[in-house]
């Protein structure tokens, strides 16, 4: 008994002692971290001591070499998944957030159309963002929670398996993030580095693409913020041993046309016909071709690009994902026939008050008026209707003559409609002139460049 009364004040002051460290600026050692992550899975770290760290932290920032052995302590916080007998060097991508973003339902194919091994753990939207899982789940019958033998098989079958993070991957992100939620403490680079990179890693890749996402419908509103984001997660994750880029693209508008979850999905069946909006194809190729280059398969960007876009004129990818689909319990004849998919029937325009150029699609509202339809989740444990959405009419740069559509809303629910309108009544502006067009592609950070960098001081607020 008083083993365990001693063994509790012991950990309880180490918990202070490291909170008070971190508050008062320093640099906490390798064995403080890990203590501070066990005590989160283990339960042996009250809930306040948890947050206060927490917001230290997000006050007084991390080194790089702090935010690493956090990554590391909360890979091991759980199992790692171990792939045996592949064929290549498994990658993956992840995006940081963003309105439209359905890449990673044309990228994964194309890139198993192209030899890659693609374990790809995917989230559910969260706030105006969608979230693949939730695309995915728009097909019916498509499981996204498999065991660790099932994803074993999809993959040896398929070059891909599209699944959500099992209980057994980090558990110590799970607790923290829902703390981080609601403590205000989301807000650090070095948190979300390890938040997103202790998933990634513990999926068992070598190699990963990053998009990390800037601008209106961003997580990141500044470029600035964004590079510092991508820097820190390349740099994380290469340490780690994963061969890492990270590639800084524009989310002021959505990409592609489609927002909501299964009119993304027949976006993205369009793109892997070669049918698809220029900004979503050319963006979903640069990143599977980026990850056909870290995995080892193609040569350089040049040859992977040629590949990637071989797989869209072939039709392989197209019917890599119709495979993908089947093995994951899927209908692929959604694949051919979106009438399978659930779509709602009522379908009303937003009309232009007035003829003018399409100047502004703000991503952040048109995803607030997609959730606003039932697209989306305002908390995490809320459902979300697969049918509803907004299609764009007139991208940006279009000339629209008054009352022609600049978007369509569809959903069959008079209430969920009008919150929609009110909502997108910023969203859009129309000017005498067109705006010049700006890229996706902002710039790409790799380890060469970062190296580059590696005089920049580490130490940094949190945000
Ligand atoms: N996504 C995550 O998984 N974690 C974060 O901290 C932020 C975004």
């Amino acid at each position: 008994m008083s083993v365990t009364v001693s063994h509790y004040t012991c950990l309880r002051m180490r918990a202070v002692d490291v909170i008070r460290h971190k508050r008062d600026g320093g640099v906490l050692a390798e064995g403080d971290i890990r203590a501070f992550v066990a005590g989160v899975t283990d339960g042996s770290w009250q809930e306040g001591q948890i947050a206060a760290l927490l917001m230290a932290i997000v006050l007084k920032g991390m080194t790089l070499d702090e935010a690493t052995i956090l990554t590391d302590a909360m890979v091991r916080s759980g199992e790692t998944l171990k792939w045996s007998k592949l064929a290549a060097t498994p990658v993956d991508k992840h995006s940081t957030g963003g309105v439209g973003d359905k890449t990673s339902l044309v990228l994964a194919p194309l890139a198993a159309a192209c030899g890659a091994v693609v374990p790809m753990m995917s989230g559910r939207g969260l706030g105006h963002t969608g979230g693949t899982l939730d695309k995915l789940e728009a097909i019916p019958g498509f499981r996204t929670r498999l065991s660790a033998d099932e994803m074993r098989h999809v993959l040896a079958e398929t070059g891909c398996v599209l699944v959500g993070q099992t209980d057994e991957i980090a558990p110590a992100d799970r607790r923290l993030y829902a703390l981080r939620d609601v403590t205000a403490t989301v807000e650090s680079i070095p948190l979300i580095c390890a938040s997103i990179l202790s998933k990634k890693i513990a999926e068992g890749i070598g190699a990963l693409v990053l998009d990390v996402k800037v601008g209106r419908g961003a997580f990141m509103k500044t470029r600035q913020d964004a590079r510092t984001l991508a820097e820190w997660l390349t740099g994380i994750a290469e340490r780690h041993g994963v061969r890492t880029e990270a590639l800084l693209t524009s989310m002021n508008v959505p990409l592609g046309r489609a927002v909501g979850n299964a009119n993304e999905v027949i976006e993205a069946v369009e793109t892997l016909k070669g049918r698809g909006p220029k900004d979503l194809e050319d963006l979903s190729v640069r990143l599977a071709a980026r990850m056909l280059v870290l995995c080892g398969i193609a040569r350089d960007g040049d040859d992977a690009e040629r590949r990637v876009r071989w797989a869209i004129a072939s039709g392989a990818g197209v019917e890599k994902f119709r495979a993908i689909i089947q093995a994951q319990g899927g209908d692929p004849a959604v694949v051919d026939d979106y009438r399978r998919l659930p779509v709602a029937q009522h379908r009303e325009p937003w009309t232009a008050p007035r003829a003018g150029f399409v100047t502004k699609l703000d991503a952040e509202l048109i995803g607030r008026a997609a959730m606003a339809l039932g697209a989306g989740r305002d908390r995490a444990d809320a459902t979300i209707d697969h049918a509803v959405g907004i299609e764009i009419e007139a991208p940006l740069g279009a000339e629209v003559q008054a009352g022609d559509a600049v978007l369509t809303l569809v959903c069959d629910d008079p209430a969920r409609l009008a919150a929609a309108r009110a909502v997108l009544a910023e969203a859009i502006e129309l000017s005498e002139r067109a705006a010049p067009s700006s890229p996706r592609l902002l710039e790409t950070i790799d380890e060469r460049r970062l190296r580059l960098q590696a005089r920049a001081p580490r130490q940094m607020p949190g945000r």
